[in-house]
């Protein structure tokens, strides 16, 4: 059965496969978040996790959407780990084009890890100028208490 989610766009595949108008590799849904299985996988298991809702990005997901989706990005990378037993896990998001998003409705990859898999993911450990750190956490940390954030 399909049903289409508030906010959405006909434009926007996320919403068509939340909305079961198109197909997919899916793992898991509950009335907020649906999981499948990302198309172009960077390893195998890689996976989505989905608001069911139509939201552009991190920044536009409203907290209660966030907390609906972190258990299940939990529980689907335990899933991986259980069946796949990758070296590690990362979780991906991105938000926007800087970032590499390409599919604008918010998103949580999980993806699982080789030893060897050479994926571009991970930088070399460099420490930071120690003024830079400090003044840029003071500005970040005012933001944050300022409310703005
Ligand atoms: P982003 O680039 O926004 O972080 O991630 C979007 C992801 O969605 C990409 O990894 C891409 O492979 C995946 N994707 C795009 N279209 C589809 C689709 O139709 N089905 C599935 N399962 N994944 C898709
Ligand atoms: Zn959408």
């Amino acid at each position: 059965m399909t049903e289409r989610h508030p906010g959405y766009r006909d434009d926007c595949i996320f919403c068509r496969i939340a909305a079961g108008e198109v197909p997919c590799f899916k793992l898991y849904e509950d009335d907020r978040v649906v999981a499948f299985l990302d198309i172009n996988p960077v390893n195998p298991g890689h996976a989505l996790v989905v608001t069911k809702r139509h939201f552009a990005d991190l920044m536009e997901t409203p907290d209660a959407a966030l907390q609906a989706v972190m258990p299940v990005v939990r529980r689907v990378a335990r899933a991986v780990r259980r069946e796949l037993e990758p070296d590690g896990i990362n979780l991906h998001q991105a938000n926007g084009p800087g970032a590499a998003q390409s599919v604008f409705h918010f998103h949580v990859h999980v993806v699982p890890r080789r030893m060897d898999d050479g994926l571009a993911m991970n930088w070399a450990l460099k420490p930071g100028d120690r003024a830079e750190l400090a003044s840029l956490a003071a500005r970040l940390a005012a933001a944050l208490a300022s409310g703005d954030a």
